[in-house]
């Protein structure tokens, strides 16, 4: 399979008055064409982080991105110019939120908002995107999807709002659909509903998904593949199945023993005892020294690297499968 996005050693730093936060620190990895790539971690590691800055959505300041590459199908959108990016933005990248109210415009018609990426990225007439934007109301499976374009958000319920969402976001065929926690806002039944819609579209476009939560039922549930991020750094990447078969990293353990509570609403794992480090502390080490039971010398001065212990795919960054970290 082909890669579609290749994030190279990507830096983003915020600049804040207690000193840099280091909230995307050296992170790599790819999504291939066709698969539903996870960012797992807990609130706070960089999942967001990662996505906007694919997005270019970073504010400068505070924002900065500090180094790296993130190419999509080989060109670094790092270097687009802001024209080019919001081409892109929309029409072959499209992002879903948490919450779909503020995302939404409380004005305009579900129709109209369907309607203006196909009439701005695809140059169909008023007709023709009516009629687009009927076909995707009823893929994201709403009912009466012609009573629904004459609509206003705030006539429908926040299932309703999320699946026009989906919609709006697929309006224009993307390579690539970003959704980030697109399910935690909603309530235990509506997730499920929202998730299965999601699976269901994926055997229906040929979209690659880029899913952020913090949630392992998620996971399980949609990942082909697993980046699991902590502290600003990816720990340990593999197909889902290794994932939840052979974990290695001490961190991904530890979230596997907290039994995935699929629609646990909290962004807290509480079978890992400590806390995440405050972000602008953080040093050239193994982030998750402070709360590793496996700790040694050298996790607290040198940062492990990300590689393969076995499987091709799967990769981990701990020192406990170097051996620079046996002979300690
Ligand atoms: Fe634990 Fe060291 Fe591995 Fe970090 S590198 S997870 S501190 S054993
Ligand atoms: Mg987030």
């Amino acid at each position: 399979t082909k890669t579609l996005v290749e994030f190279k050693n990507l830096k983003t730093h915020f600049h804040t008055s207690a000193g840099v936060v280091k909230a995307v620190d050296d992170v790599s990895f790819s999504i291939r064409e066709g698969e539903t790539l996870c960012v797992v971690g807990e609130s706070g590691c960089g999942k967001s982080v990662t996505a906007m800055s694919l997005m270019r959505l970073i504010e400068t300041p505070p924002g900065e991105i500090a180094g790296g590459e993130i190419l999509f199908e080989g060109t670094d959108l790092l270097k687009l110019s802001k024209r080019e990016m919001s081409r892109l933005r929309g029409n072959e990248i499209a992002m879903i939120f948490q919450e779909p109210m503020s995302s939404l415009n409380p004005v305009l018609t579900i129709g109209e908002q369907i309607s203006e990426p196909l009439l701005m990225h695809k140059n169909m007439n008023r007709k023709e995107a009516k009629q687009r934007a009927i076909e995707l109301i009823t893929l994201v499976g709403i009912p009466r999807a012609e009573e629904i374009f004459h609509a206003y958000p705030h006539e429908l319920s926040g299932g309703m709002r999320q699946r026009i969402m989906i919609a709006i976001a697929l309006s224009c065929d993307p390579k690539l659909l970003i959704a980030d926690e697109p399910t935690t806002a909603l309530d235990v039944t509506i997730q499920a509903q929202i998730l299965d819609l999601m699976r269901d579209i994926k055997t229906k476009v040929n979209t690659s998904i880029m899913l952020i939560t913090h949630d392992l039922g998620v996971v399980a549930e949609m990942a082909d593949f697993v980046v699991v991020m902590y502290a600003g750094k990816v720990i340990e990447e593999a197909p889902v199945i290794d994932l939840f078969k052979d974990p290695q990293h001490p961190y991904t353990k530890g979230l596997l023993k907290a039994k995935p509570v699929l629609n646990q609403k909290q962004d807290r794992l509480y079978s890992i005892p400590g806390q995440v480090p405050n972000p602008v502390e953080l040093g050239n080490n193994c982030h998750f020294h402070d709360r590793c039971e496996f700790c040694m010398e050298i996790c607290k001065t040198k940062a492990p690297p990300l590689r393969t212990h076995g499987e091709s795919k799967h990769k981990t960054a701990c020192w406990l499968y170097e051996e620079e970290g046996k002979v300690q």
